[in-house]
């Protein structure tokens, strides 16, 4: 039995239904639940995280995420292009990944995240040259100890039949469909509490058929898993969908049964209002991820009008080839300050923000028994040192979390479990794994 009790937190923000915060806050964890949260708890025998000048905030969720990108990071040809020309410039390398490149890249990223407060992602892996397959993901993020939702992504439509990747990147579709019942099979965990739920996710409507969109849908149901794609990125994802389809997105996805509380979409800048009203009565969720957005010139996704439509909205760093940082505290912040660019500096506020990073991400991935520090719910939290130079003369240190900073943790607790104590990663060798990283990308570059 492990038991931990974290205590006298300068503010406990439980995002529990009433969004209280509790001042001088302690939580009590046993077997990776939490068993109580309020003030002066007693737990003799557990061991005790003392959490003064902390705040203290459910585990950040991170919703879209290509963690094999880590590899391509502010590459020439890349760092300039709009989508689908990043794409083409960065195709060619990635085909040259294998096993190796996705395992220690994916570790990367896992870290990365880790560092700024995130405790589960999920991965659209949608690529697999040389040999390369979900389950070195997988490896990866058992050791880093994050909580996992990797998706089985795939494209199918080369370069040869009207689509946007080179032929040798694309997989025939019915090996497609095993691989995705054998991820599932493997690894798919559906109880409360799983570290590893499984995802399947054809990379894009420009980039598979209409027939995988709907065979993946059904298959998904089948398994009772979800289903995640990008969709609506840009213009010009909108203008192939009109060419191509004879339809906005939003009907495409409705057609092929890409709407639901099962699914969730990356991006969906470019939604309008019927799409949005679509969104939010199929409780179909959103993966935002604007600096991702803001660093391919995509736009600013209407995630104000998503909200006050109910739509489940959740943040995603997107692959660091295009963000190219995997900060999600960073991501939070803005996310805010872009809505605030698109309506106002009303449109929303630091703590809105901070749910869309916790409670909201964990909705879009289905995990009710996350994203809030309530009795019965798993223990995935981060402490923040708040004494640090960036929040110093702060008057709210809920507020500052986003209006200043830090954007490291100081504590991560994933399960009951710490994967990060003291600012430092404990579950792994860090300056060997990034080595080890540098080592590969040499290589790649080569
Ligand atoms: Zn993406």
């Amino acid at each position: 039995m492990s038991e931990t009790l974290i205590r006298n937190a300068d503010v406990v923000v439980t995002m529990n239904d009433q969004r209280a915060e509790i001042a001088r806050g302690d939580v009590h964890i046993r077997d990776g639940v939490i068993l109580s949260v309020g003030t002066g708890l007693h737990a003799p025998g557990a061991e005790v995280i003392d959490a003064g000048g902390c705040v203290v905030t459910p585990g950040l969720v991170n919703t879209h995420h290509h963690l094999y990108q880590t590899l391509t990071r502010a590459v020439p040809g890349g760092q300039d292009a709009l989508l689908f020309g990043w794409l083409k410039t960065l195709y060619p390398i990635w085909a040259k990944f294998g096993p190796e490149e996705m395992f220690t890249s994916a570790q990367v990223g896992l870290a990365e995240l880790a560092l700024s407060g995130c405790t589960m992602t999920s991965d659209h892996l949608y690529l697999y040259p040389n040999g390369a397959r979900l389950d070195d993901t997988i490896a990866a993020a058992e050791e880093v100890g994050l909580r996992f939702h990797p998706t089985r992504g795939a494209m199918s439509i080369g370069e040869s039949a009207g689509g946007l990747p080179p032929d040798s990147l694309v997989e025939r579709e019915p090996k497609i469909l095993d691989d995705m019942i054998r991820v599932v099979d493997r690894f798919h965990d559906p109880r409360p509490g799983a570290m590893v739920r499984v995802g399947l996710a054809p990379c894009s409507p420009f980039s598979v058929s209409r027939d995988l969109m709907r065979d993946a849908a059904l298959l998904a149901r089948d398994k009772r898993v979800m289903l995640h794609t990008h969709l609506a990125e840009n213009e010009e994802d909108i203008a192939y969908s009109l060419a191509q389809f004879g339809c906005r997105p939003g009907q495409y996805a409705e057609d092929l049964g890409w709407t639901g509380a099962d699914v969730w979409h990356a991006h969906c800048v470019k939604l309008d209002s019927s799409e949005i009203e679509l969104f939010g009565r199929s409780l179909t969720g959103i993966a935002h991820c604007p600096c991702s957005n803001c660093r391919l010139g995509s736009g600013i996704a209407p995630v104000r009008q998503m909200r006050d439509a109910g739509v489940k909205v959740g943040l995603g760093v997107d692959g660091s080839a295009s963000n190219d940082a995997g900060n999600l505290v960073a991501e939070a912040r803005m996310a805010m300050l872009l809505q605030r660019v698109a309506r106002g500096a009303d449109a929303m506020s630091a703590r809105e923000a901070l749910e869309i990073a916790t409670l909201g991400g964990a909705r879009v991935l289905g995990r009710e028994d996350l994203g809030q520090l309530v009795p019965g719910k798993r223990a995935d939290l981060a402490i923040w040192d708040l004494r640090g130079i960036e929040a110093a003369g702060s008057w709210d240190p809920v507020a500052a979390l986003l209006l200043c900073g830090p954007t490291r943790v100081r504590d991560l607790i994933v399960e009951g479990r710490q994967v990060v104590r003291a600012g430092q990663i404990v579950t792994l060798d860090l300056p060997r794994l990034l080595e080890r990283q540098r080592h590969l990308a040499q290589r790649l570059a080569g």
